[in-house]
């Protein structure tokens, strides 16, 4: 199909080796929303100059990037439009007019969840945490800026209520999205979607159990080019992308079937969730629930037990959630600078960063040889936030220069 019609939903048919352990398939279809397949790339390290690049080729390891980045342009772009393509072709079967969703003040999620809804003919109703809360109120309203991805919330005409952190932690995402469900159903006489934080429920994880099946089709899995995957690393922040590539990645490879198994020659890759705002015991216990909300039923073992012998939750938050060290920023600065790809501060550089740095380094000769593959999840709007900190690293990185175009000699200017 060439022409897509974004409010157009079609029949979902998952993967023969999800259908018998997660019996809950989405009922009302899929949209096509996300620029599927995303590539798979190789990278080539040789030209690399930074130290966690010689540690890989010290150790032999083949790194591989899954661009979810690349799902789609800046609006949608990212890994939130998978689970999107899910929550929303739900929405508009239940006749919805808005959604309603919520998330921090640079949530990528909340941006790619507004502009997704314009696509499909949605109104954006966003909860945004912010500790500006008090101190930017209406009828000011514009005084809230337009960094990063508030930007793209706002070009899309979504209207924004805000929240301290203290609210937020007190109250719950879920009872605050339910409240303003309410408040606009009553008041406003609209009738609104609710979309947890991240889209991470049962019906948005198939995104990534999809997208799960995306890679299996991609990854070289027989005759001469077969590839052993090894590990896969990716950020984990509401667990929904967890949930999906955890379960995904266990039954493409055989968890519930024998035969599958034997094909796979038994090699399940380690799957490494790095957690950047909660601790491991709660993606574990969030993951699980997730799994049983997409009716996850196993002959030898329990939801909570089958999460925990495949996939290893981290803890990768180091400052908070959101806040980056000089050492965090100053990798994604070196990692695009190596490699061309642009990681984001709050998730995807974060993860990455904690993982070389601490799970490899700390365990080196297990990687050694092995094919790691870094799932990329996107959001580079993120970094706005971060410039001012930023600066003192580009300057050093990426220094700029003064053309003397008519010689005049200048200290610091440059004749060419
Ligand atoms: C939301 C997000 C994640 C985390 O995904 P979850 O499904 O919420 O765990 C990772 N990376 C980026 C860039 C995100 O926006």
């Amino acid at each position: 199909m060439s022409i897509q019609v974004p409010s157009q939903s079609f029949k979902y048919t998952p993967p023969s080796w999800a259908q018998p352990v997660l019996s809950k398939v989405p009922s009302n279809g899929r949209l096509h929303l996300a620029n599927l397949p995303t590539p798979l790339y190789k990278l080539d390290l040789t030209s690399h100059t930074s130290s966690w690049s010689a540690l890989l080729r010290e150790l032999n390891i083949n790194l591989f990037v899954k661009r979810d980045d690349m799902t789609g342009g800046v609006e949608t772009g990212g890994n939130k439009i998978r689970k999107l393509e899910f929550l929303l072709a739900d929405a508009l079967a239940q006749k919805c007019d808005a959604v309603v969703t919520i998330g921090g003040e640079q949530s990528n999620h909340c941006r790619a969840t507004a502009a997704a809804a314009r696509m499909v003919g949605l109104q954006a109703r966003l909860i945004l945490r912010t500790k500006r809360a008090n101190s930017v109120m209406p009828p000011e309203s514009s005084e809230f800026g337009t960094t990063g991805n508030i930007l793209f919330d706002r070009m899309v005409g979504s209207r924004i209520y805000t929240c301290t952190p203290g609210e937020y932690g007190r109250l719950g995402s879920n009872a605050l999205v339910q409240r303003l469900c309410t408040y606009l159903k009553g008041n406003l006489e609209e009738k609104p979607y609710p979309i947890p934080v991240g889209g991470s429920n049962g019906l948005g994880s198939w995104g990534y159990i999809n997208a799960v099946e995306e890679l299996m089709n991609q990854w070289p899995n027989s005759g001469d080019e077969k590839l052993s995957l090894d590990h896969v690393v990716f950020a984990c922040g509401s667990g929904g992308t967890a949930a999906g590539i955890c379960l995904g990645l266990a039954l493409a490879h055989g968890a519930a079937d024998e035969a599958l198994r034997e094909k796979r020659s038994g090699e399940t890759p380690s799957v490494h969730a790095v957690g950047v705002c909660d601790s491991p015991d709660y993606f574990y216990d969030f993951v699980a629930d997730i799994a049983d909300e997409m009716g996850f039923s196993h002959s030898s073992s329990s939801s909570k037990d089958f999460v925990r012998q495949h996939m290893v939750a981290h803890q990768g938050k180091g400052l908070g959630y959101a806040a980056s060290t000089p050492e965090e920023l100053e990798f994604v600065t070196s990692f695009a600078l190596d490699t061309g790809i642009v990681l984001d501060p709050v998730y995807s550089g974060k993860a990455l960063f904690h993982f070389l740095t601490e799970v490899l380094l700390k365990d080196k000769e297990a990687y050694r040889g092995k094919n790691l593959l870094f799932w990329h999840t996107g959001g580079a709007l993120g970094l706005y936030d971060k410039e001012a900190d930023l600066l003192s690293t580009l300057a050093k990185t990426a220094p700029v220069a003064r053309l003397d175009v008519y010689e005049k000699g200048q200290d610091g200017m440059v004749t060419i």
